[in-house]
């Protein structure tokens, strides 16, 4: 089966100018005019895994929607592979991060079928790629395909956004196994620098971290009582004096309204409108370590008595290149129905619905806007997109200083940053002093707020991106 074309509808990158100021709008307009010219119709084609779920599908969809409004041949395409395939690339992704796992081991028969399906999914794209075109494959799943697109012609940059600080054995048998792909790369981009292996020395290597797009369903404004009114519809909150119908605006300047729940839910009753919302939004995915969040949450005592606890993430189903979600979701599930009754009655499981992704980002929207404390306990981390998220709402964020998130927050200035992100008692007592300290709160959110402005907004992204292309294109 051939990968899967995205149908994106492109947008002017002026637009932008709303949130980031007609000066830094128009910089970005002609880097793009720029580039066009340079590139001179030939394209640029991105490969990842998966159309929804995850950082990388979420952020290739807005900077593919700039980059084709700004009259790019931009296009993107998913991979087609099975669940062995997307077995083994898992375990790669946590290798990467220098995490343990258990997933199929990475031997000859592994690096067999990986190979196969790598050739099949390049031989199926070389219709749609022409000699001189840029290709950027993202993450271990489409490392493989590097070799095949460089002989039909096209210059080919991966694209990783994993990895670890700290280089240990998983690392280096991830790289080990991946390295015979890569080594002929044009080029090779991270999130952070402290993630580039050793042995790319003297290779072009750009570091461009990631942003969000605060026009998008997911980061534009939603008012109070629209965002009440959503978390009442997926159960998230109870009804209250003053909400408003669920609705919000659709990328195409329609009318949306929130009509679908959660495909999994597990709580006693919708939280009190007025209790102060804890909240963490991953996939299910142990490196996020949901479950870390609710024993943090359950240990915590009369601290986080008032409290409410969310714990939200993709429907299961729906990330096909995440074969974990299933078993982390039930991992929770099986803890929620351990908890004391005190606590299960504060502590609320969802999987939010993919079916509509505008409805599932306005739903993630809402939630971060009215979350009191917004966390992610990650124990590792490429680059926190969910952190970044809940800054540009100015919501306070206590997140695990591990990786990519390092550069997001300054400790107390943006958020709070936990130096053992397995030491839940220090999470525990950070998200009560947010909980308690509404002042505190204000403050980071604020800083939260215009450090997202300044660093990880899509326009910054995109000038990275387009500077380092047109090096590739001119060069
Ligand atoms: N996300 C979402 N719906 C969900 C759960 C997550 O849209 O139910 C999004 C989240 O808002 C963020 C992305 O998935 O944009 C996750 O990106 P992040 O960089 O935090 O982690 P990754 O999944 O890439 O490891």
């Amino acid at each position: 089966m051939p990968p899967v074309e995205a149908n994106v509808t492109g947008a002017d990158p002026l637009l932008l100018g709303d949130a980031v100021g007609p000066a830094r709008a128009g910089d970005l307009n002609t880097a793009f005019q720029e580039m066009r010219e340079t590139l001179a119709g030939r394209g640029i084609i991105d490969v990842n895994s998966t159309m929804n779920g995850g950082g990388v599908a979420e952020m290739l969809h807005r900077l593919q929607r700039y980059s084709r409004g700004a009259g790019l041949d931009a296009r993107w395409f998913t991979l087609r592979a099975g669940p062995d395939f997307f077995a083994l690339t898992k375990q790669l992704h946590h290798f990467l991060h220098g995490a343990d796992a258990s997933g199929p081991p990475l031997d000859r028969a592994g690096a067999e079928h990986y190979a196969e399906v790598c050739q099949d999914n390049a031989r199926a794209l070389l219709g749609a790629i022409r000699p001189g075109d840029l290709v950027v494959l993202h993450d271990p799943q489409a490392a493989g395909l590097v070799p095949h697109l460089q002989r039909a012609g096209a210059r080919v940059i991966w694209r990783c956004h994993v990895g670890t600080d700290d280089p240990n054995t998983y690392s280096e048998r991830a790289w080990a196994f991946l390295r015979p792909s890569l080594e002929t790369a044009d080029a090779y981009v991270f999130s952070r620098k402290e993630h580039v292996p050793g042995w790319l020395a003297g290779r072009r290597v750009a570091v461009i971290p990631p942003s969000i797009d605060p026009l998008s369903a997911k980061n534009r404004p939603l008012a109070p009582s629209a965002a009440a009114a959503i978390l009442n519809q997926v159960g998230l909150r109870a009804p209250a004096d003053g909400d408003g119908p669920a609705i919000y605006r659709r990328d195409d300047g329609s009318v949306g309204r929130v009509r679908r729940t959660p495909t999994s839910l597990f709580s006693t009753s919708p939280p009190p409108a007025d209790a102060p919302l804890i909240l963490q939004v991953s996939r299910w995915d142990p490196l996020k370590d949901m479950a870390g969040v609710l024993t943090s949450f359950a240990d915590a005592g009369s601290s986080l008595d008032g409290a409410h606890l969310a714990l939200v993430g993709p429907d299961v189903t729906g990330v096909t290149d995440d074969p974990e979600g299933g078993r982390v979701f039930a991992e929770c599930a099986a803890l929620w129905h351990r908890l004391p009754d005190r606590v299960r009655t504060r502590t609320h499981l969802a999987c939010l619905p993919m079916a509509d992704t505008e409805e599932n980002a306005v739903i993630v929207n809402a939630l971060q806007r009215s979350a009191a404390v917004v966390t992610q306990k990650s124990l590792a981390e490429g680059f926190g997109l969910t952190v970044t998220e809940a800054m540009w709402k100015g919501s306070p964020v206590v997140a695990s200083a591990v990786g990519g998130i390092r550069d997001q927050i300054e400790h107390g200035v943006h958020g709070i940053l936990l130096d053992d992100p397995s030491d839940g008692v220090s999470f525990a007592a950070h998200a009560s002093s947010l909980v308690g300290d509404r002042y505190l709160a204000g403050v980071l959110g604020v800083g939260a707020r215009r450090r997202v402005r300044e660093n990880f907004l899509d326009d910054r992204q995109l000038l990275q991106q387009t500077s380092l292309y047109r090096s590739m294109a001119g060069g």
